[in-house]
């Protein structure tokens, strides 16, 4: 039986999906998507996330404060989230992270919420999902000095290679998106063709990142689909070859094997 495809990035507990939870999930199967890490950014998107994941044991969850809310998120906001880790239902923390591309004055802010969300991972002994934007080297720096001691992936990776390899050095899976059928994307595609095979995962990030040819559409699991073929394309393998490889990785991440 041949290996299905990964969404290792997406957030269908997303107000963008409302009630159509489960046609988005019926239609990323049948595209072939075989498993899904469900990203929750808010209380109430992990309690959502956990009620879909009752019905479907094939999808995994993540939770963890984004950096952009690094302003809002309080003490017993991580108070919460430690009480949602320790339901055993989550598999990642995540997403979280630096972002100076929306708000910059708070990178001290943004650093701290990272590292105390790294030692609640290393607590509960929980790989991390990287949100980055316009923050590789403060990103580098602490993975490298606090770090998570089951390393991660990187979401949507958009960085240049050589920043790549620095993060696999650290143990961290490089998850590529959309981005790698945009025409003009030089870097994400380089990435793609040159991250060792048994390094790379596939997501979506939907709503956001949509593929082409559904690029400024609202983007749903389904679409994953194409940015695995295109990997495989620009890698020169078989599809069945990469999906193969990204659905191990995923497993040896999340310790499955
Ligand atoms: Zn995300």
């Amino acid at each position: 039986m041949s290996t299905g495809y990964l969404d290792s990035h997406c957030h269908i507990a997303d107000a963008a999906y409302e009630n159509e939870t489960e046609e988005v999930i019926q239609r990323a199967k049948d595209a072939g998507v075989e498993r899904f890490l469900i990203m929750c950014v808010t209380l109430d998107e992990a309690r959502k996330a956990i009620e879909i994941k009752k019905m479907h044991p094939e999808v995994d969850l993540a939770v963890g404060f984004h950096p952009e809310n690094a302003n809002e998120t309080t003490d017993e906001g991580l108070n919460a989230l430690e009480e949602l880790l320790k339901t055993g239902q989550f598999c990642v923390l995540g997403e979280i992270g630096l972002d100076y591309y929306w708000v910059s004055d708070n990178k001290e802010k943004q650093k701290e919420l990272f590292m105390k969300q790294i030692d609640l991972a290393n607590k509960y002994d929980l790989p991390i999902s990287i949100h980055m934007r316009d923050a590789t080297q403060d990103t580098y720096q602490i993975l490298k000095e606090h770090p998570c001691h089951r390393a991660g992936i990187m979401h949507c990776y958009s960085s240049s290679y050589e920043m790549a390899v620095e993060f696999m050095k650290l143990g961290y899976y490089i998850s590529l998106g959309g981005p790698v059928t945009f025409k003009n994307s030089v870097t994400p595609k380089e990435v793609a063709a040159k991250v060792p095979l048994d390094r790379l995962l596939t997501e979506t990030d939907c709503p956001y990142m949509t593929p082409v040819p559904f690029r400024g559409k609202r983007n749903e699991p389904m679409y994953v689909t194409y940015t695995a073929d295109t990997i495989a394309e620009l890698r020169n393998i078989s599809k069945e070859e990469l999906k193969g490889a990204v659905m191990e990785n995923y497993k040896r991440l999340i310790h499955q094997n």
